[in-house]
């Protein structure tokens, strides 16, 4: 079963992110798509995992492209709405003799273009980083500015790395696998989509690099 073009989210009524299962089947769902905004029809079929597709096409398939970015906009929200929250970075040398590293997200701006770079960004965040056996006794570590970007399938490339090396823009790829969110979806009847996605983008730490860090 591919799962690849079928939208998993949605956004209903009052505007909260909702899985089809949580919602009435077809268009009493009165859910819209959080990536092109169309309204959308809660499919509760025998086949296929209960999805999400666009009225426009009668159920059948979606417009390109929504379900891979329903998914990259809500995750880029979850980010945005993360203020004050801790966020793991992906693994670098650590200092000597510090047990860990630990970042608190001061501030998000979501589509940031960086001149420099001549690039705009998923997220530009601020973050205190700090190293220590101890939160409490710990120190500033040189990261303030982090550019984030959100990888559903398509991950940057060398010219990407390229640039952000050349503007000197530390930033990381946060990958997030559509597998994983569809396990999640069928496992979970009344998932929270929303702590589902900030703990993707915020916790796990399997599923991100960095694209460029200073040496
Ligand atoms: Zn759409």
């Amino acid at each position: 079963m591919t799962t690849k073009l079928l939208i998993p989210f949605a956004k209903n009524a009052e505007g909260k992110l909702v899985t089809a299962r949580e919602v009435e089947r077809g268009l009493d769902c009165n859910c819209t798509c959080i990536s092109c905004g169309e309204p959308l029809l809660a499919r509760h079929g025998k086949e296929k995992v209960w999805h999400f597709s666009h009225r426009s096409t009668g159920g059948v398939g979606g417009n390109d492209g929504c379900g891979e970015g329903s998914i990259h906009r809500a995750a880029k929200e979850a980010l945005s709405q993360s203020i004050g929250k801790q966020f793991a970075l992906p693994d670098f040398l650590r200092p000597p003799g510090t047990a860990k590293v630990r970042a608190k997200i001061l501030r998000v701006v979501p589509e940031h273009y960086i001149e420099e770079a001549g690039r705009t960004v998923d997220c530009w965040i601020r973050l205190d980083v700090r190293c220590g056996h101890n939160w409490r006794v710990s120190k500033p570590l040189g990261i303030r500015d982090l550019a984030v970007e959100i990888a559903v399938s398509h991950k940057k490339d060398a010219a990407y790395r390229n640039d952000m090396r050349n503007a000197d823009v530390p930033s990381i790829e946060i990958q997030i696998s559509l597998d994983y969110i569809w396990k999640r979806i069928a496992k979970d009847k009344n998932l929270p989509v929303e702590s589902l996605l900030r703990s993707i983008v915020l916790n796990m730490t399997t599923n991100r690099e960095w694209l460029y860090l200073r040496e």
